[in-house]
């Protein structure tokens, strides 16, 4: 057998990422690697870092994208911030939210769980009862956009009530930066994280961070080590800053962050609200369209996500040979779906770039076919 180069399909992706990543961000991937340590590389991080606190609408000296997707920037959050012995709640009402809980486990910390209903936002009311409860707790972690269930939480909301009880807060914004409103300094958020494919509509494999001092300051105050080497942020901050004398830490992944470079700028000259504006009004639309295809959202309105969209899977309507009809008679991906919500429901993404009139256009007369063909 000769393998040849590998051709990938011109799909649409409409699933929970990576989303579709546009011809300008692919041709920056393109532009010739340069060291990492390159005077003009080290420069251009600089301006991943500003328009990166542009993005999360943050001063945060700490904010940079390390190099690894979502879920390291999850993790990085837990081992960097919260030590043994520590007691965190856990706001979960979705699989992120669960994972979440994993990390907090495997520190040695105690996860104190406020058990939400999946498919909707968290409860601050039960937030409130859970602080109330459990004085000892040092932090409140949760998911702003719950990629599993397609439901927005009220971040804003959730960060007031862990201020008033003197806790840190730890928040997933990877579905969130860049598709919905997320300001980090406004709302006091101590340590967040993306990651670069979903609304941001990069390469995967990045995930930005960004750490307030009060984080900054926890982490500095540490007693042990960081258990993890590599997600170590006292060690990465060395990398991402100190005037011309970087120190080595790891490779950087120099084409990746051209591309989130890229996209970054776009979303700069886009402007931010508008492009929260731009995922709103899309959403608007395809959800007009799946109503009349007589498709029930899972999430009450006024707590969707506009870039994930969770539908039931009608009566009698097979799961993978609809996803299967669209990948091959339109080149269509949407997203299946997940946890508990696996065969019961899709998930249709308008994330970033793939926000657009296009791609709900084609992905309304796709379901419409798919559906009458099922
Ligand atoms: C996608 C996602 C992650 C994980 O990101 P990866 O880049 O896949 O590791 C974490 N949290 C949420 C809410 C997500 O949607």
């Amino acid at each position: 057998m000769t393998i040849s180069s590998f051709i990938p399909p011109q799909r649409t992706l409409m699933g929970p990422g990576p989303s579709d990543v546009s011809a300008r961000v692919l041709s920056a991937l393109a532009r010739p690697t340069i060291g990492h340590l390159d005077p003009l590389f080290v420069q251009m991080m600089d301006e991943v870092k500003s328009l990166l606190q542009y993005a999360f609408q943050t001063k945060n000296e700490f904010t940079i994208a390390l190099s690894a997707p979502g879920s390291a920037g999850m993790e990085a959050c837990f081992v960097n911030l919260v030590s043994a012995n520590d007691t965190v709640i856990v706001c979960q009402n979705g699989v992120f939210g669960s994972r979440m809980v994993e990390n907090v486990k495997r520190i040695g910390a105690n996860a104190v769980v406020v058990e939400g209903e999946w498919g909707r936002a968290v409860d601050p009311t039960m937030l409130t009862e859970a602080l109330a409860q459990h004085p000892e707790a040092k932090f409140v972690a949760f998911v702003h956009a719950e990629t599993s269930t397609g439901a927005l939480s009220d971040a804003q909301a959730l960060c007031e009530i862990a201020q008033a009880h003197d806790c840190l807060t730890i928040v997933d914004a990877v579905t969130s930066l860049g598709g919905v409103e997320l300001r980090v300094d406004q709302w006091g958020i101590d340590a967040v994280y993306s990651g670069s494919q979903k609304c941001l509509s990069c390469v995967p494999g990045l995930s930005p961070i960004s750490f307030s001092e009060r984080a900054v300051e926890v982490i500095k105050q540490r007693q042990t080590p960081v258990p993890s080497w590599f997600l170590d942020q006292s060690l990465v901050m060395g990398y991402w800053s100190g005037e011309g004398k970087r120190a080595y830490h790891h490779t950087a992944p120099v084409n990746s962050l051209y591309a989130l470079h890229e996209s970054l700028v776009m979303l700069k000259n886009e402007g931010i609200e508008n492009s929260w504006q731009r995922h709103q009004e899309q959403h608007q639309q395809l959800a007009k369209g799946l109503a009349a295809l007589g498709l029930e959202f899972v999430v009450p309105e006024n707590e969707r996500l506009p870039q994930l969209n969770t539908v039931y899977i009608p009566e009698g309507i097979d799961d993978a040979k609809v996803r299967s009809y669209l990948l091959n008679h339109y080149n269509l991906e949407i997203g299946a779906g997940l946890g508990k919500f696996a065969g019961k429901a899709w998930r249709i993404g308008l994330m970033g770039f793939g926000a657009s009139n296009e791609n709900v256009a084609l992905c309304l007369t796709a379901l419409k076919d798919a559906l009458a063909s099922a």
